[in-house]
């Protein structure tokens, strides 16, 4: 407390660290040479400090050698700084910082701060301490506070006592060494998060830490305040050296600045300048009490050992011994009680009394001189003397505050009066007061520059979000114009399918017309067939009855033959007629009664066959009657499933209609909005260009516009949308279509199986009748052949009835001319003439009947025959149709294939495209504006995973109603 103001030099001390491991493998010579504690060799050259330090010297060493005692100057009032001086890599922040948490490998910093709370703890109980902390670094001459990122470019200002000081830096009040560890540990992380590369970065920056210490008794009432500055200077190697690569040339300037003003000032306190350079940098500025002022200063020259960086070494030595010249006034920082004032007040009274002494005896000497006298030397002014007695005074204001501030020392040769000198300091002050307002000023214009600048880059971001946003909207709209384009091709597809629909349709009906012909020829013909058939049928009605009659009238005939015989038999038997020439004709005439007979029976056979024959063709041809009605059954069918067809036919073309008419009405609406759109977008490209400082209302408009865009292109979705479930209704309808004209030519098919069927049986029936026809062209000729031997039978008859006659009047006449008694027995032998007679009557009239039926057949004959062959013409003509409506089917079954293939393919495409739009990606982080797409997609999955479902489940379910109502 007692201390006066002292005047010390700078401390200097030299460490130079081991060759490090890329050096060893390089093979660099170590090339300092030691001279005791305070000296070092290089290249032979001497340089001498206040200690030296080898390479091998510990954290602990070096920190009690150099380092421990400041803690006790700070902790008694007094500033002090530690610089760490020295080229990239020479071991500065080793020393200054060292490994923070290792309690070896620790640099001065953690150990001072230990230091300080233990100094503190074993201090006078009465004291009150009040400890803070700043960390901050300069960086291109910005300061920039590590304990707040958010102040980046902090000013320098004066305090009442004209000491510098950051102003606004943060100041973290800490009670034990581990908050300060706590604040330098979030200090440091905040710079490594603020930076790329941090070795460059901290190779080009200054990190100055703040320990402020003040202190109060609270017994006396004294207070003492230390400042400690520990500063971490950046590389002293010239920026062009370690490569500034991506520097421009201003930063390099900048990085080098701070450091050659701290040269300067050094430069010029050495040489005892009266004006030092403070203000060039803003590092000098701060720490322009530890270099000639008020503070106790220790300068840590590094050096680095290897032959590799000699010349740096050397001119780091080289400054170094500069600044031990350095003259420092230390005075206690104390806060003076009112009653130390108080005396300070009285003794400065004094000192100002012995001052205007002085003044007085020097004037009144003056005037002597003036005037010619000499002044005796016992009269003359004692310099030494009034030296002293000032001196005395100034050590007893030991409390003396306000360090002597730099004097406004006037060039020499030009002597200020005292009047002049106060009013220089007080404009001088009064300047540097402006020029730091100015500094501020500066400081917050460079503030809002950043701001600025941010708010610049903020708007240019969005100006290219917003450019990005309009290309975006720019191929959406190209996308959706293609797109439109390509509907509207699908349309015209739609629309030619459609029309071939139309085309199909009128040849289906025109078919479904012929069919309706064919089928109206074919119940016509239906018609005239059961119509013969039943006219067949009364015929063969007919000949059952007349073959039934013929028999009878056979079996009448043949028993009454067989009686007549057997009467004749008898006859022959009781008259005895034993005449040899007569008992010949009898036996001839038996053997003829009995081919006869036996003729007869072949006859009677063959016409029970023919009868059986008969019988079976009348069931054929009722059989083929049923199958032909089961045909007109058929047919009937077939046209009310044609009729129905034309019907629901009709119903889609009108539906097609209006179809394509809405399409129509909506293709020209999305022309229309084409046409809108550009024009919108022309306008928008206008406007952006002229309007990029409203970048805001730019925004605004373009998101409304984006809007509307986003509104329309929703609208258009939509209606294509719709367009699209229309377009798959038609096509399930159309295949439903198909599936009942395919199920039409199965059944067709199967029709045709069928009559193919009857045909061949109606080809096996044809050969029947013919066969048929040959056995009654056989009868024909048989009975021919038994006509001929009837009529010669009979002719062979009368002759024998002629020569029974002629024997039988012989016989007479004989008799009456030999025996007149035998009148009795010719009477007898006159009745059995009677008789024969009688018989010969019926047989000829038998045989005249049989004549006549045979005729009656013979006439029968080509009428059956015509008939055979009309009904075999009717197979004929059955066959031919038969073959044309297969024909025809094939076709149709054709025809559908290929337009079923055609559809297919119109569809395939269309489905194609649809994917396409879905398979567009989709961009996160865009801005609203972008949405358009993510809608879009979300609206695509929407109708992948919903729609086409329901659509097809609802449409697909009702077509298949409809399908059955038409196939019922
Ligand atoms: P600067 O801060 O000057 O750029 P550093 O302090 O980062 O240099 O030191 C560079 C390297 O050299 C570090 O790895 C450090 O551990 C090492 N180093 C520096 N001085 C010494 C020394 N005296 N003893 C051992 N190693 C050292
Ligand atoms: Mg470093």
């Amino acid at each position: 407390m007692a201390d006066p103001a002292a005047e010390t030099t700078i401390k200097v001390v030299c460490r130079f660290r081991p060759l490090n491991s890329s050096e060893v493998a390089r093979g660099d010579k170590y090339i300092p040479k030691f001279q005791g504690d305070d000296c070092v060799h290089i290249a032979g050259k001497p340089y001498h400090f206040d200690r030296v330090f080898q390479s091998d010297t510990t954290q602990v060493q070096f920190y009690n050698a150099v380092a421990q005692k400041i803690v006790r100057d700070v902790l008694g009032g007094y500033n002090g700084t530690i610089f760490a001086y020295g080229q990239t890599a020479s071991g500065k922040t080793h020393t200054m910082e060292g490994k923070l948490h290792d309690s070896d490998m620790m640099g001065i910093i953690p150990r001072i701060v230990e230091d300080i709370f233990n100094y503190i703890y074993s201090m006078d109980e009465n004291l009150e301490f009040h400890i803070k902390v700043s960390y901050f670094e300069i960086y291109l001459d910005k300061i920039k506070d590590l304990l707040d990122m958010s102040k980046v470019n902090l000013s320098v200002h004066e305090d009442k006592n004209r000491v510098p000081y950051v102003k606004g830096c943060t100041e973290r009040f800490v009670s034990c060494p581990d908050e300060v560890m706590d604040a330098i540990d979030e200090g440091k992380s905040c710079r490594h998060v603020a930076v790329t590369n941090m070795n460059e970065h901290s190779s080009r920056s200054h990190s100055i830490f703040l320990i402020n210490i003040k202190q109060e008794n609270s017994q006396t009432g004294q207070k003492l305040t230390g400042k400690l500055y520990l500063v971490d200077l950046a590389g002293s190697e010239k920026v062009g050296k370690t490569g500034a690569e991506g520097t421009v040339l201003d930063e390099a300037k900048m990085i080098n600045k701070s450091l050659s003003s701290l040269g300067n000032v050094i430069s010029a306190l050495a040489e005892g300048s009266s004006y030092v350079p403070y203000r060039d940098s803003k590092m000098t500025r701060i720490l322009q009490d530890s270099l000639g002022g008020n503070c106790r200063t220790t300068m840590v020259i590094c050096c680095s050992p290897s032959a590799f960086n000699d010349a740096e070494t050397r001119s780091t030595l080289m400054f170094g011994q500069r600044a031990k010249t350095i003259k420092n006034t230390v005075t206690l920082n104390v806060e003076l009680t009112a009653e130390q004032w108080k005396k300070k007040w009285e003794r400065e009274n004094e000192k100002n009394k012995t001052l205007k002494n002085t003044v007085t005896w020097l004037e009144a000497e003056l005037n002597r001189w003036r005037s010619g006298e000499s002044v005796p030397v016992e009269d003359q002014f004692n310099k030494e003397q009034a030296k002293a007695e000032v001196q005395a005074l100034d050590s007893t204001l030991n409390n003396d505050k306000t360090a002597p501030t730099p004097a406004l020392s006037s060039p020499p040769g030009l002597k200020l009066t005292e009047a002049e000198t106060q009013k220089y300091g007080a404009e001088m002050a009064k300047l540097y007061k402006e020029l730091d307002d100015k500094d501020d000023e500066i400081n917050q214009q460079s503030q809002l520059l950043e701001s600025l600048k941010e708010q610049m880059l903020d708007q240019e971001e969005l100006l290219g979000s917003s450019r990005r946003d309009h290309d975006i909207l720019q191929t959406e709209l190209n996308r959706l114009l293609a797109e439109n384009e390509a509907s509207k091709e699908e349309v015209k597809e739609v629309l030619q399918a459609l029309e071939e629909l139309a085309v199909n349709y009128d040849q289906k009906s025109q078919e479904v017309e012929d069919k309706a012909q064919e089928f109206e020829a074919l119940s016509e013909e239906l018609n005239e067939k059961s119509s013969s058939l039943a006219s067949i049928d009364s015929e063969l009605q007919k000949l059952k009855e007349m073959t039934n009659h013929q028999r009878k009238r056979v079996t009448e005939m043949m028993s009454s033959l067989l009686k007549d015989l057997a009467e004749i038999g008898i006859a022959v038997g009781s008259n005895d007629i034993k005449q040899q020439e007569s008992s010949g004709l009898i036996d001839e005439e038996f053997t003829m009664a009995r081919l006869f007979i036996s003729k007869m029976k072949s006859e009677v056979k063959a016409m029970v066959k023919r009868s059986k024959q008969l019988e079976s063709s009348r069931a054929e041809s009722s059989q083929k009657m049923e199958e032909a009605e089961m045909e007109l059954i058929a047919f009937q069918l077939r046209v009310s499933q044609h009729e129905a067809k034309i019907k629901s036919l009709t119903d889609s073309l009108q539906t097609v209609e209006q179809k394509k008419r809405q399409l129509e009405e909506h293709v020209d609406s999305l022309n229309e909005q084409i046409v809108r759109i550009k024009a919108q977008e022309k306008v928008n490209t206008m406007e952006k260009e002229n309007e990029i400082q409203s970048a805001h209302e730019v925004k605004d408009a373009v998101e409304k516009q984006i809007q509307s865009h986003r509104q329309i292109h929703q609208k258009q979705i939509s209606s294509l949308r719709d367009e699209l479930d229309n377009k798959e209704k038609l096509m399930t309808e159309l295949q439903d279509l198909n599936q009942k004209i395919m199920l039409e030519q199965e059944r067709l098919k199967v029709e045709h199986e069928k009559l193919k069927a009857a045909d061949q049986e109606k080809s096996r029936q044809l050969q029947e009748l013919t066969v048929l026809q040959d056995r009654r062209e056989q009868a024909g000729q048989d009975l021919k052949g038994l006509e001929e031997t009837v009529a010669r039978e009979l002719q062979t008859l009368h002759n024998l009835r002629r020569l029974f006659v002629q024997d039988l009047a012989t016989r007479v006449k004989k008799n009456a001319k030999m025996n007149s008694d035998d009148a009795e027995s010719s009477a007898a032998q006159k009745q059995k003439i009677c008789f024969l007679e009688s018989n010969l009557e019926q047989l000829t009239k038998a045989h005249k009947q049989l004549l006549r039926d045979n005729a009656d057949l013979r006439g029968e004959l080509p009428k059956l025959e015509k008939r055979l062959r009309a009904t075999a013409e009717r197979v004929k003509a059955l066959e031919a149709a038969l073959r044309e409506a297969k024909e025809n089917a094939a076709i149709d079954r054709k025809r559908y294939q290929q337009e079923m293939e055609r559809i297919k393919d119109a569809a395939k495409p269309k489905n194609m495209g649809r994917r396409a739009s879905i398979a567009k990606p989709i961009r996160p982080g865009q801005l609203p504006g972008a949405s358009p797409i993510n809608t879009s997609v979300n609206r695509s999955n929407l109708i992948q995973n919903n729609q086409p479902a329901g659509i097809k489940g609802g449409g697909s379910n009702r077509n298949m109603h409809q399908c059955d109502e038409t196939s019922e």
